[in-house]
């Protein structure tokens, strides 16, 4: 049987780490068996639903590159299979029509909390051989329940938990259509998983309280027991005070990260780490999660969330990118700030050469800026301090050693600036700190040669007699 998985999502907001957990679970089952992965979009809530939240989960998935193998399936375009799965339970005897109101199931469930017992329906309109049921009254408009067993046990074969098992007596006859006919939260769940053949159900654990219901349900449409998916229910993540993740603990809309210059590999890096290890290995390509993933080695417990070490992994996988596919990730940030790239300047070799300086694609956005942008203006306290008529001589020097190279090389650069300072018996940051600021305005950059040689020569000339021009006038003042 060829495995399909789901990621089942009801888009009432956005995709937070705790779904993008589950869906990369879900999807990394998939991949390792060869099998299929399919969303589908639970937006029967129609009050809490919105199109704006759908869009916002299709964007994170992609982003994330949790690629679907099908279009998405919607709930709410499945109306009329719903109806007829309940019609054909209603024939087969394994549903039935309640007229028992509100008030009559408030009294039911009152009662047996009076005696101790789980508060429950009393099966007052669930038909059974030799019994007579009630005249159904005219002006009650009847829900479709679902003829739970009486006995027996369910049990989940949990694949992260092991066995649960529930006695049915504790399931009373859910409502599976509501009296104006629409079909409920539960039964619409089994319905789709059978249609769509899923396989391998992968879940939050909040869902293990349904799953009894769901497989009951499943069992009275598919006879095969064989046919019965999977469960695995994957454990709750925490902030780090214990209690449910929230916004407060930094547990946003997976898109958030993104704008924190986080990266994809490196967000779903740290997810499949956050209740799933091998060894003590940490750092896991797209095709190492797939390879080793394991979801019967998920863990039992709880994890916690912890955004300093989601910006350790960061680092690492920015670190480890090939430059081609990190220089186009900075383009899009930079891109965002509406910084042009249209010159000489490859950004490639600028994300190169800044891919050590910081956990964020934002930080490496913001030291990228300056091979882009020629700075409007300089650092003032820096010109105070670097930038005194000594050092500007230091800098005429540089440039006309730099003018005449033969060739533009990281090796080249070094020792023209170099040769300046031993030739004027000066420190090396006497003539490399006027350049920072000649070409970036500030008196920080990454090593000077290597600066100079992505930004490229006419640009660093340029800069620099800019520099001489505006800041010698300053001096003069
Ligand atoms: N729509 C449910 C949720 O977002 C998931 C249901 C399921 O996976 O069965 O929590």
């Amino acid at each position: 049987m060829s495995v399909v998985t789901r990621f089942a999502p009801s888009p009432t907001g956005y995709l937070h780490i705790g779904g993008a957990r589950t869906a990369l679970y879900s999807w990394l089952h998939a991949r390792q068996n060869g099998g299929r992965f399919v969303l589908r979009i639970e937006d029967t809530d129609r009050e809490r639903s919105t199109p704006e939240a759908v869009q916002a989960i299709l964007d994170g998935m992609t982003w994330l590159g949790l690629d679907a193998d099908e279009a998405p399936v919607y709930q709410t375009e499945r109306f009329d299979r719903y109806k007829a799965v309940i019609q054909q339970l209603l024939d087969e005897g394994k549903a039935y029509h309640c007229y028992s109101t509100a008030e009559e199931v408030e009294a039911m469930r009152e009662a047996a909390r009076a005696k101790g017992e789980k508060p429950r329906y009393d099966g007052s309109w669930r038909p059974s051989p030799g019994r007579t049921l009630p005249e159904p009254p005219a002006d009650v408009p009847p829900v479709v329940r679902f003829a739970n067993p009486l006995e027996g046990d369910t049990v989940i074969h949990d694949l992260i938990k092991g066995d649960i098992t529930i006695s049915n007596t504790e399931l009373d006859d859910l409502i599976i259509a509501r009296s104006d006919g629409t079909p409920t939260y539960n039964f619409c769940v089994v319905v789709d998983d059978m249609d769509m053949g899923i396989t391998h159900i992968i879940r939050g654990d909040d869902h293990v309280n349904n799953t009894p219901r769901q497989i009951n349900i499943f069992r009275a449409l598919v006879g095969d027991e064989s046919q019965l998916p999977h469960y695995a229910h994957v454990p709750m993540i925490l902030g780090a005070d214990g209690k449910r993740l929230s916004k407060r603990h930094g547990a946003v809309g997976v898109m958030t990260f993104r704008e924190q210059g986080i990266l994809p590999e490196a967000l779903i890096n740290y997810l499949v780490r956050l209740g799933w290890s091998q060894g003590d290995k940490e750092i896991f390509s797209r095709e190492e999660m797939v390879e080793s993933f394991r979801l019967e080695s998920v863990q039992k417990g709880a994890a916690t969330f912890d955004p300093d070490k989601l910006l350790w992994v960061n680092q690492e996988h920015i670190k480890a990118m090939p430059a081609e596919r990190l220089g186009g990730l900075l383009a899009d940030y930079l891109a965002e700030r509406g910084v042009s790239m249209a010159g000489e300047v490859d950004v490639a070799a600028v994300a190169d050469i800044l891919r050590e300086r910081g956990a964020t694609m934002v930080e490496m956005a913001d030291k990228a800026e300056m091979f882009f942008v020629a700075p409007t203006e300089y650092d003032a306290k820096a010109v105070k301090k670097f930038c005194r008529p000594v050092n500007l001589e230091l800098l005429a020097q540089v440039r006309d050693r730099l003018a005449a190279l033969p060739d533009w090389s990281p090796q080249a650069i070094h020792e023209a600036v170099h040769g300046v300072a031993e030739a004027n018996d000066a420190g090396l940051g006497k003539v490399a700190q006027p350049i920072r600021v000649a070409v970036a305005g500030v008196p920080v950059s990454p090593p000077i040669d290597t600066t100079l040689a992505v930004l490229g020569r006419d640009a660093t000339l340029a800069r620099i007699d800019r520099a001489l021009e505006k800041l010698d006038r300053s001096a003069d003042n």
